[in-house]
Parts: C-alpha cells; sequence; structure tokens
C-alpha cells in the first residue's frame, strides 16, 4: 500500500497535541513535498503511536516531545525525540524484545507489558526499514525509525492501480 508519510505524520502529532495538552509536541518537517512509502496506513499510525506513547510515558519530567521527518532519495526517517528518563546502553537492545520493560516494578504503575517496541520493530523490519535508539539516562531518548520511499513514478503508478482496483470493485457490487 502506498502512504503520503507527511499525512500520517501531521494527524498522530495533532492527535497526541490534542490528548495531552500538558506536554509541549514539536513538530519539525523540512520536507515540502508528500512522501510516499510503501507501508499500510494502519501500521505507520501504529508504530507513530507506540513511539509517542513512549515519549509521554517516560519522560514526566519535561513534557516535551519533538518529532522530525526527512527524506533522502531512498528513505524517510522520522525520529521521536524526549527529554526524560532515557535508556541504559545494556537496555537499548533489550527493550525490543517482547515483554521487555527497564524497570518492572515502576513500569507496572504506568500500565503497558513491554509489547510495544517489539510489535513497532517487527512492522518496520517488515516493511525493510530499522529502528534505533539513540540515549542517554536521565536525559532523554530520540528514536530513529526509516523507511524505503518510493520514486514518484513508482508511487503513481502503484496509486492508479489501487484506483483501478477500486473501481473494479464498486462495478461488481453494482451488479
Ligand atoms: P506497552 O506494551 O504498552 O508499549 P511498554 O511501554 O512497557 O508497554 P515498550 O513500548 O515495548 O513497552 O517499551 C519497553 C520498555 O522500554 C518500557 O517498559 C520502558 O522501560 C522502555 N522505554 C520505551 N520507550 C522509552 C522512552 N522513550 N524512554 C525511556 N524508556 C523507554
Amino acid at each position: 500500500d502506498v502512504t503520503d508519510v507527511s499525512e500520517v505524520v501531521t494527524q498522530v502529532y495533532d492527535n497526541f497535541k490534542m490528548i495531552h495538552p500538558d506536554y509541549v509536541f514539536i513538530l519539525d518537517d523540512d520536507v515540502h513535498q508528500s512522501i510516499q512509502a510503501q507501508i499500510y496506513r494502519n501500521h505507520l499510525e501504529q508504530i507513530l503511536i507506540i513511539l509517542l506513547d513512549n515519549a509521554v510515558k517516560y519522560s514526566t519530567t519535561r513534557k516535551e516531545v519533538h518529532l522530525t521527518y526527512e527524506q533522502d532519495s531512498r528513505n524517510v526517517e522520522i525520529a521521536v525525540q524526549d527529554f526524560g528518563e532515557g535508556i541504559s546502553q545494556a537496555n537499548r537492545d533489550r527493550v525490543f524484545n517482547r515483554f521487555y520493560r527497564v524497570d518492572k516494578a515502576r513500569s507496572r504503575t504506568k500500565g503497558g507489558n513491554g509489547l510495544g517496541l517489539a510489535i513497532a520493530k517487527r512492522l518496520i523490519e517488515g516493511y525493510h526499514g530499522s529502528i534505533t535508539i539513540e540515549s542517554a539516562v536521565g536525559h532523554g531518548s530520540v528514536f530513529r525509525i526509516s523507511l524505503p520511499i518510493l520514486s514518484k513514478e513508482a508511487a503513481d503508478r502503484l496509486i492508479k492501480k489501487k484506483q483501478q482496483a477500486q473501481a473494479a470493485n464498486t462495478d461488481i457490487s453494482g451488479l
């Protein structure tokens, strides 16, 4: 499926601003044309929700979350940055394991069961993308995801195919 990345990022950003009025969300987009990635829209939405949800959950002292995205010739990179508790080097890989939570007692009070990042990573890798963490304990974390983009031609072709398929479906249901 082809998805307009800027559209989904903006939508999730707007929702979080509304849901968490006590946080400052900053969206920094250097991109002025639309970016098409070959990912199912709901999957991209899900990934962003997991990352933003964590950014909010694990940064209660400085309530600020930055969201940026940019593209090069092959990939779109989306970064979610918080200024919260951070993740130690030793835990940076483990947080992607299912059911792994850094501080079990403290985390329990915040809800969740350690599945979010495992799901996000699986989804991203399913689309030949990647996810990385930069973090400093006590200062915060940046989660960066990278997804392959589609050239304008390839995106147009796919969108056309999709429209044709939809038109064909409508015809059939109209019989
Ligand atoms: P849920 O299943 O609801 O997502 P969760 O937040 O515990 O629960 P993950 O999203 O997989 O699960 O995160 C795993 C662990 O990684 C968390 O319990 C937390 O300890 C740590 N973590 C995730 N994101 C951050 C972050 N932005 N800052 C600090 N720690 C984080």
